[in-house]
């Protein structure tokens, strides 16, 4: 960062968080001092619950116009808000979770500035670990807009052959347990258990569930899935900082941008 700074890029992101969701509180606090520990300036607005949808755009209005390189809107917001349009006003430019529909189109076709965070930290860890992707029978579980779908775009980019399974899947277990790489990201505890796994399969749990005692866990049975697997991620420590670093990196993307329309 010491680098950047010294050529004039100063990255900057705005954290908003609405409600007082838990979970939401704790993920916001952690990116705000990723922010800090590589010595991004973050800004938090913290809205009540009764925010409405007019006050939050006229907010993301604002913060389009502003000198700020990154917006990031905490989801899920208060079922009172509309997401769909919340996604939507952030400018292109400044939307570091890649969520708006003009970069979820440049992801489909390969040509990006912003790769959605969690997906291409699960990407990141896979390379670092000198995996090959290339003719391998990657399984995604999972299909939302924000992990499952993007998470398959990038593997096929990469040259994977890619089986994605949901909700109405037929044969889960058969299905995972053709996989080489195996990316779950359910939000159902320990989903996948040991039997599914191939020998030797690499296993990415995205998954974090809260067992009513307090214990974070995954959609993967870590323990089973560990005696077959030859490299696996816990839950948590996994998955999660790498979403973390990935969001650090867009906000620097998009400071480079800025500073190249400039
Ligand atoms: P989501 O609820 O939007 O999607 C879940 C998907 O799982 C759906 O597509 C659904 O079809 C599929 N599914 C549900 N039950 C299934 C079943 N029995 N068999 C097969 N598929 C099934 O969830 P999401 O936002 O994609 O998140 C998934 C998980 O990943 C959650 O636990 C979430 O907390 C976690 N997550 C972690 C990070 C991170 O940084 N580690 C980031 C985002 C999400």
């Amino acid at each position: 960062m010491a680098v950047l700074q010294t050529k004039g890029v100063h990255p900057s992101l705005a954290v908003i968080i609405v409600g007082d969701d838990p979970a939401s509180r704790i993920y916001v606090n952690n990116k705000k001092k990723a922010c800090e520990y590589i010595g991004i300036r973050s800004e938090e607005y913290a809205l009540p619950g009764n925010t409405t949808q007019e006050e939050l755009l006229t907010l993301i209005e604002t913060l389009n116009e502003s000198n700020i390189d990154g917006i990031l809107c905490q989801l899920p917001l208060p079922s009172h808000l509309d997401e769909k349009a919340v996604i939507n006003a952030i400018r292109p430019d400044k939307d570091v979770d890649a969520f708006h529909p003009v970069n979820v189109g440049k992801i489909m076709i390969g040509d990006y500035d912003f790769l959605p965070c969690t997906p291409a930290g699960v990407m990141e860890l896979i390379k670092e670990s000198g995996i090959s992707i290339v003719g391998k029978e990657c399984v995604v579980i999972g299909r939302s807009n924000i992990v499952g779908k993007p998470m398959s775009m990038l593997l096929l980019h990469a040259h994977g052959t890619v089986t994605i399974c949901h909700s109405k899947t037929r044969d889960l277990a058969e299905t995972v347990r053709q996989a080489d790489i195996v990316v779950a990201a359910v939000g159902v505890p320990e989903l996948i258990t040991g039997d599914m796994i191939k020998e030797g399969a690499v296993v990415i749990d995205v998954g974090m569930n809260r067992l009513p005692n307090g214990k974070l866990v995954g959609d993967v049975a870590f323990d089973a899935a560990i005696e077959k697997a030859s490299a696996i991620t816990p839950v948590p420590g996994g998955v999660g900082p790498m979403t973390i670093a990935m969001l650090m990196k867009n906000t620097v993307k998009a400071s480079l941008l800025h500073q190249e329309l400039k």
